[in-house]
């Protein structure tokens, strides 16, 4: 059963979709044909067997041309791969066959018609509604007058013109309810859109830092939590780099806010280059940092905390603001030596204060 469906239905969601909506037109056609068969069987058509199984031959053809189209994924290089419209105008075709085949009880196969319609609500857009019940309107009265011109005896003109004015009334009422399905969609559509976009920005919030677009200390926190995890696994090390600016609030006061923030932008570029990709560098808070350097040790980190120290020490921010000097204190840890996350990050900050009572400037890292 499981493999009878994978080779009807594609694993591309969208396309097994179109191949269920198709296969259940199908099923219509083939309803169509049984009522085709009670048609002919009690003597209502004016056609003969081989004539009726040339019909089916075709319609059916036709439909399983839709079915090679949508399997095969040729479908997808149209318009509208549904191909909604083509099918249902097949349909209807078939149907309009059907209705002049028909002596009398035309109006029962014009039902169906409606039932056709009702597979335009998931993809036809107004004009396509529009377009359709022009199509068998008109066919409809074609059918209507070639039939009172030709063969004048099978034919009651007055039941048929009520019927087409009927058929033609609840065509138009079809084709406004089906505008409205159709628009209905396209605003769902527009807020599924939204939706998405709002998660996304939502995402790029709570993970990256406005200012300097390092990692926020949310997610740096949940990336210390992974790195808990996989330290945990394979018994490796990662170190936790706190960093602080020093007398930041003077930088503040001397040079303004503004330059302050770009000092602050200038500090994240620096710490950016000095790590590897598969670290995470985050503004903590205010002129806070804090780095993880994966698989790492005091040794190794110690290159990289010497890296972002002089690098913010020996940048010459001249054309910000000429004397300005900005430098750095930073402490770290190795996780692998006190096992929790919350600890190593204290051990970290205790370090970094540590290093600024020293003189600032300065690493410490025992
Ligand atoms: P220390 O060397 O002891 O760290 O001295 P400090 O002045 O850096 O210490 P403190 O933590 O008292 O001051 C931090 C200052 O950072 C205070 C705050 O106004 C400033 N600050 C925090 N966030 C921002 C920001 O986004 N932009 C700017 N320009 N300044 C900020
Ligand atoms: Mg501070
Ligand atoms: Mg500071």
């Amino acid at each position: 059963m499981a493999s009878f469906k994978s080779f009807l239905l594609s694993e591309d969601p969208r396309q097994a979709l179109r191949m269920k909506r198709h296969l259940a037109a199908f099923a219509s056609i083939f309803a169509f044909s049984i009522a085709c068969l009670y048609f002919y069987f009690n003597g209502m058509l004016v056609i003969d067997g081989l004539d009726v199984v040339g019909m089916f031959a075709i319609f059916w053809a036709g439909m399983l041309i839709f079915t090679l189209l949508i399997r095969s994924g040729l479908n997808e290089k149209f318009e509208d791969p549904s191909m909604t419209l083509p099918q249902v105008l097949w349909a209807t075709i078939f149907l309009l066959v059907i209705i002049y085949s028909l002596n009398t009880s035309r109006a029962v196969a014009l039902m169906c018609y409606f039932a056709i319609f009702s597979f335009g609500f998931f993809k036809l857009t107004m004009r396509e509604f529009i377009t359709l019940a022009a199509f068998a309107i008109l066919g409809y009265l074609f059918i209507i007058i070639y039939i009172y011109v030709n063969e004048p005896l099978r034919i009651h003109l007055y039941v048929e013109i009520l019927q087409l004015v009927a058929f033609s009334l609840t065509t138009i009422v079809m084709v406004y309810t089906g505008s409205a399905i159709s628009n209905l969609r396209a605003v769902f559509r527009q807020r599924n859109k939204d939706l998405a976009e709002a998660v996304q920005l939502n995402t790029r919030l709570a993970t990256t830092d406005d200012l300097t677009e390092l990692y926020t200390r949310r997610y740096l926190m949940d990336m210390l939590a992974k790195q808990k995890a996989l330290s945990e696994r394979d018994d490796s090390d990662f170190v936790v780099i706190y960093a602080d600016l020093d007398h930041f609030k003077h930088i503040n006061d001397s040079y303004g806010h503004h330059t302050g923030d770009i000092v602050l932008k200038k500090f994240a570029k620096i710490v950016q280059s000095s790590i590897r990709e598969i670290d995470y560098a985050s503004r903590f808070g205010g002129e806070e940092f804090v780095v993880l350097l994966v698989n790492t040790d005091i040794e190794q980190a110690k290159a990289v905390a010497e890296r972002i120290r002089e690098g913010i020490e020996n940048y010459n921010f001249y054309d910000l603001a000429p004397g300005l000097k900005v430098t750095v204190s930073i402490g770290m840890a190795n996780y692998k030596q006190y096992k929790s996350v919350q600890e190593t990050l204290m051990t970290a900050d205790n370090r970094m204060y540590k290093a600024k009572e020293q003189g600032r400037n300065l690493i410490v890292f025992e």
